[in-house]
């Protein structure tokens, strides 16, 4: 049944129906032109025949009539114009009759074409003669004197049997036309629809194999047309959603490890504080670091709950001044960093910069700067935001003069869960995902985020935003 449904049978029907309607009227419009044109032929054949014999007849049909040299005219006439001449006088008496056994001489012939004739009119018809079985064409004509008196008729009739065999040779010649158009066509669908099913069949396959589980799917396609844009987009999906599962699966691994250590550390220091007596002093030293390692799990879920807020699309952006953004954010954090002996200190131009952006994810950016900062800088070290515009866009750097980041690692510190040194993020209560967090939300704004560093000198943050007029 699903073959009735198929493109490729749908496509050959439809071509078949459509070529074979085209070549039934083309057939039926030619075969009538065709038949007209031949039965008129016949006819003015006949007509001139019989109006050039109608001058000899005048003469012939004045005064006494000799029956006998009609008939031998009528035969001589018969014989150059393959019909048979039948002479008749003006009370309908045949007079000379080319056919000379069994003829009509001396008989009256009470036609109807004759009658016409007889009356002052050409009149012509078609029917069956049993004399010679088959169809044929007659036709009667006035023979009339100078003063247009009426004084007989010439009746010429001609079988039809080499007429109807060419228009029966015709008949045969549309009909085998017609096979043939509907065999091309039928041919020439069949192999167009093999060539745009073939890859859609190819798809169907692949695309089953990747709902069954199987995603690293790739077709491959030559042509440019929809079916190959079809294809190609096709490969494309597949190639993202590949990438996509293997890194959900790599980062659901990550965060397991993630998870993990702080766990498997609160597990031996809860086992520690269970099976053995301590001092007052080291049992609070054993809690603190359980709180230490809690602070971690509870950073790393806050951290994942931000990236998977990101993966919401309905946030509202509005037109902010980044000026007045940096300088809250400076005063926010200025005794935090004052604490841990570090300057913090702003170049923040009087000329408001304004960007379009989600001001809560914006602040998020700058404060996951700002700890990294923190973190990686030693005391006495000084942090510094600065804010500029260059061409189109908004510039916010974060300089510290801290341990700074290796050339080789510079393009991995924006990955998720990547830490130059992992021991040191620990420490400092690092998820990694800081940066993770603060690249995408750069990206979900249109915008770029890079790095500068040198190991032991510092490093530079940037983040671009397109500028927005007043
Ligand atoms: P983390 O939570 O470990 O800081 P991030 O994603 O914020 O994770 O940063 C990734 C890694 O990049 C850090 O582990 C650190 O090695 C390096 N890094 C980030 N910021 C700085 C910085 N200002 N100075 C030096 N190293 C940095």
């Amino acid at each position: 049944m699903a073959r009735f449904y198929s493109i490729r049978f749908r496509l050959t029907a439809t071509f078949l129906t459509i070529i074979l309607a085209v070549m039934l009227i083309i057939s039926l419009f030619l075969y009538n032109i065709l038949e007209r044109y031949h039965m008129n032929n016949l006819l003015i054949h006949l007509e001139r025949t019989g109006f050039l014999a109608s001058e000899f007849l005048v003469g012939h049909l004045r005064g006494q009539i000799d029956t006998i040299r009609l008939s031998s005219l009528a035969e001589n006439i018969s014989r150059q114009a393959d019909a048979r001449v039948v002479f008749i006088d003006d009370k309908g008496l045949v007079v000379g009759d080319s056919v000379r056994v069994g003829g009509l001489l001396n008989q009256t012939l009470e036609h109807e074409d004759v009658q016409i004739a007889l009356a002052g009119e050409v009149s012509s018809s078609t029917t069956y003669s049993t004399r010679i079985e088959h169809q044929v064409k007659q036709i009667a004509i006035p023979v009339k004197e100078d003063n247009n008196t009426i004084i007989g008729v010439i009746f010429l009739s001609t079988s039809l049997e080499g007429v109807n065999q060419t228009l029966a040779d015709i008949r045969i010649f549309l009909f085998l036309a017609t096979l043939l158009a509907m065999a091309v066509v039928g041919g020439g669908s069949v192999v167009l629809a093999r060539r745009f099913t073939g890859p859609l069949e190819e798809l169907t396959m692949a695309a089953k194999k990747m709902s069954e589980g199987n995603l690293d799917q790739h077709i491959v396609f030559s042509s440019e047309d929809e079916i190959g844009r079809l294809a190609e987009q096709f490969n494309i999906m597949a190639r993202r959603l590949n990438y996509y599962t293997k890194n959900l699966k790599k980062f659901a691994a990550d965060v397991a490890h993630e998870v993990r250590t702080p766990l498997t550390t609160m597990s031996l220091l809860t086992k520690s504080l269970k099976e053995h007596d301590m001092e007052p002093k080291q049992q609070k030293e054993f809690i603190e670091d359980l709180d230490n390692e809690l602070d971690r799990l509870v950073a790393l879920v806050n951290d994942l709950l931000e990236l998977s807020k990101l993966e919401k699309n309905k946030v509202e952006y509005e037109k902010i001044s980044m000026n007045t953004l940096l300088q809250d954010m400076i005063g926010e954090n200025k005794y935090r960093f004052e604490r841990a002996g570090l300057n913090l200190a702003g170049f923040i131009p009087d000329q408001s910069l304004k960007v379009f952006a989600v001001p809560r994810q914006l602040r998020q950016v700058v404060s996951n700067l700002l700890d990294n900062a923190l973190n990686y800088t030693p005391p006495g070290g000084m942090v510094t935001i600065s804010l500029y515009q260059d061409g189109s866009e908004v510039i916010t750097k974060v300089e510290d003069t801290g341990s700074g980041i290796p050339k080789e690692d510079q393009s991995f510190i924006f990955e998720r869960f990547f830490r130059v040194d992992r021991a040191r993020s620990r420490e400092g209560g690092g998820t990694g995902l800081g940066l993770a967090i603060v690249s995408e939300i750069i990206a979900k704004h249109n915008g770029r985020v890079w790095v500068e560093s040198e190991e032991g000198r510092g490093s530079s943050f940037y983040f671009a935003l397109t500028a927005v007029e007043e």
